[in-house]
């Protein structure tokens, strides 16, 4: 993994702390199937997209550590697969050295 994509990763690792509090917060105010406003997970730094999705479906994303919540057509081919195209958000899954970092600052990591 190159410096770029290195820091490609981190983009989309900083994104996804940033959804883990809006997550959090939604856990302790709504059900469910309330809808959120999440951000792309995406490698642009500059990106700010908002993304609506309920709780669970978030959590569909959430439960591999080498996956992220996307904006329609925001992933990088070159570094990330496209595993999932829903309707307003696709799922991406980081390979390798990216799927290692991911995983390594998943916020998750200590909890299973
Ligand atoms: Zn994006």
């Amino acid at each position: 993994m190159d410096a770029r994509e290195t820091r490609l990763a981190k983009n989309e690792v900083v994104f996804r702390e940033i959804n883990e509090r809006i997550n959090e917060l939604a856990a302790t105010h709504g059900s469910d199937e309330h809808v959120y406003t999440f951000f792309c997970e995406c490698s642009n730094g500059d990106c700010t997209l908002q993304i609506e999705l309920t709780r669970s479906a978030y959590e569909e994303v959430r439960a591999h550590g080498a996956r992220f919540l996307i904006a329609v057509g925001h992933e990088l081919p070159e570094i990330e697969d496209v595993i999932a195209r829903n309707e307003g958000h696709w799922v991406i899954q980081k390979a390798d050295g990216a799927a290692e970092l991911a995983r390594e600052h998943d916020p998750r990591n200590g909890e299973a």
